[in-house]
């Protein structure tokens, strides 16, 4: 295959490639318990996936916007952070997700 696009590296493909991966894996913890950004960036960098704030503020910001998180202020210490839980709507989306995740996934690792 020829590269068109060899000037692009590799965490610009990640990105593209990632990122709907890493809204399901926000959506997922943020269903579970209140999540914070600099937390998640460090359970996203756990998993592999190097993300900079510049990348996960917005992206905190988007799924807010669209109803699938919700945030508050939580004082800790001194500071306020930003809390995000998800909301019903993205729990409906996260379980709609799952079957999706699970088809992908019968064909990536399972072969079928
Ligand atoms: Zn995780």
């Amino acid at each position: 295959m020829a590269k068109t696009k060899s000037d692009r590296n590799d965490s610009d493909v990640d990105r593209d490639l990632y990122s709907g991966l890493i809204r399901l894996h926000v959506l997922h913890h943020a269903a579970e318990e209140p999540i914070f950004g600099l937390g998640m960036a460090e359970e996203l960098a756990r998993h592999g996936y190097r993300i900079s704030p510049g990348t996960l503020y917005p992206l905190l910001h988007s799924l807010e916007k669209k109803g699938y998180l919700r945030s508050t202020q939580q004082r800790n210490g001194k500071s306020i952070r930003t809390v995000y839980r998800a909301t019903p709507m993205g729990r409906r989306a996260l379980a709609a997700a799952r079957n999706k995740v699970k088809e992908l996934f019968r064909e990536l690792i399972e072969g079928h």
